[in-house]
């Protein structure tokens, strides 16, 4: 049970939640890397181990584990396993994104719910973390099928949810079209158009403009900021961004008018190449369009680019690496390849896509990281944004939008930026973030009292 680089003080706590949660790799690895982070708090200020407050943070609030029964095309009933994490609601209602994935089970969302909580905090605005999903793979499913599973999940989740209470939104496998079907549904059962229940919704039924955009534009302005604590930008910068969903594609759009080039992008089936620079139209029109594979791509393409099966994408050269597809895509290996070929930064777009082992192999080589919790929180931040709009009947225009958006990624950058500074680890994004979270979601619930 070696708890290395933790705070002697922590070690008990740590011990505790990681045995009262067996069995839950992906949730231990995040706890783990907060409490790496913390343990310089709690030097400083030791009433933080107090009152379990420590405990109490790691500890859901409320988890909801339910029944997802729907009809498949052939007519023949199928079963999936829904969850609901409301995490911590110290800061606002609880918020965060559903997933479906096969892969979802109750430690990959109690992972997503926790670092939601810290991403949420520092945003500044006043939500807080929640996360939820299904182990429902809704590849190659029909249109009629995602609907019908979208309305069985709402059917349960209807009650646990509400503007003040708890506002989903989408994540892997959750996109505009099944937010739209949830939103149907809850409208159905509760008989209110309440718009702020759940974000990402369509335009003509409160959506917020620049939402689809929000995680990978915010995750380009927060590398632009970091590159420029060393007088760097994207200007003329080789970038690789894995991944082909919502995430990827808006980072490619933003880094392209940075003046950056793509040199590849990924599915989960593997990832293309191109020696001429990717072309995000011709992406858009297979990933968006198509609902396709990035495989088809190279064909299409014809000259110039080639298509590699496997999960191989950071052997690409480049100086930027943008891990936008899902947890623990980026090993050790991974990162000793990309520092071996000059990488200078990283910017997380998906959840802990990279592995504690490569976000040391990161460090210890001086690449600027930029942690998902604070370098992806464009997304959810664009979502309390909606919330606003939905709370005042308001519809902001795109640039309004996206002025916010920039305005609140500058602030997390300088935030963890200076809290990195203010905690002797200048330069230390991660530290930066999980402290900065931490503290504001610590002082909250101080201040309520034991809850
Ligand atoms: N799923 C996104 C995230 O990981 C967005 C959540 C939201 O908009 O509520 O932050």
């Amino acid at each position: 049970n070696y708890l290395p680089n933790i705070d002697e003080r922590l070690e008990p706590i740590l011990s505790e939640v990681l045995s009262r949660n067996a069995g839950e790799p992906e949730f231990h690895q995040a706890v783990r890397e907060v409490f790496e982070s913390i343990g310089r708090v709690v030097a400083k200020h030791p009433a933080y181990a107090d009152d379990a407050l420590i405990e109490r943070i790691c500890e859901p609030e409320r988890q909801i584990i339910f029944r997802v029964p729907w009809v498949d095309d052939s007519g023949k009933t199928r079963v999936n396993r829904g969850f609901r994490v409301q995490y911590n609601s110290a800061l606002g209602p609880y918020k965060g994104g559903i997933r479906f994935h096969p892969s979802v089970n109750l430690s990959i969302i109690k992972f997503l719910g926790f670092e939601q909580i810290f991403k949420n905090a520092l945003t500044g605005l006043p939500i807080g973390g929640g996360k939820g999903g299904a182990d429902f793979d809704p590849r190659g499913r029909s249109d009629g099928e995602i609907m019908r599973f979208c309305q069985s999940f709402m059917t349960e989740l209807y009650c646990h949810i509400g503007d003040k209470t708890d506002v989903p939104a989408g994540d892997i496998g959750v996109g505009g079209r099944e937010i739209g079907y949830m939103f149907g549904q809850y409208k159905r059962l509760a008989n209110r158009f309440e718009a702020g229940v759940l974000t990402g919704k369509g335009m003509l039924y409160g959506g917020s403009r620049a939402r689809t955009e929000a995680t990978g534009y915010g995750n380009t302005y927060f590398v632009q900021s970091m590159l420029g604590t060393k007088g760097e930008s994207f200007d003329g910068k080789k970038v690789v961004v894995s991944g082909s969903g919502n995430v990827a594609i808006y980072t490619m759009e933003k880094i392209l008018s940075f003046g950056g080039r793509i040199m590849a992008c990924s599915d989960s089936g593997g990832y293309i190449v191109d020696e001429q620079g990717i072309d995000l139209d011709l992406v858009k029109e297979i990933k968006l369009l198509r609902r396709g594979r990035i495989s088809e791509y190279a064909r299409l393409k014809g000259t110039g680019a080639h298509y590699i099966e496997g999960s191989g994408i950071w052997d690409v050269p480049c100086d930027v690496a943008m891990p936008s597809a899902t947890q623990n895509e980026l090993t050790g290996r991974d990162a000793l390849a990309l520092v071996k070929n000059g990488v200078i930064a990283v910017g997380e777009g998906a959840n802990m896509p990279s592995t504690p082992e490569a976000v040391r192999v990161f460090q210890e080589a001086g690449v600027l990281f930029a942690p998902g919790k604070a370098a992806n929180a464009g997304g959810v931040a664009t979502s309390a944004l909606e919330m606003q709009q939905n709370a005042s009947r308001d519809s902001w225009t795109f640039e309004r939008t996206e002025e916010r958006l920039a305005e609140i990624m500058r602030n997390i950058h300088d935030t963890c930026a200076a809290t990195a500074d203010e905690y002797g680890a200048p330069g230390d994004y991660v530290l930066g973030a999980n402290i900065a979270g931490f503290v504001r979601v610590a002082e909250a619930m101080k201040a309520q009292g034991v809850i």
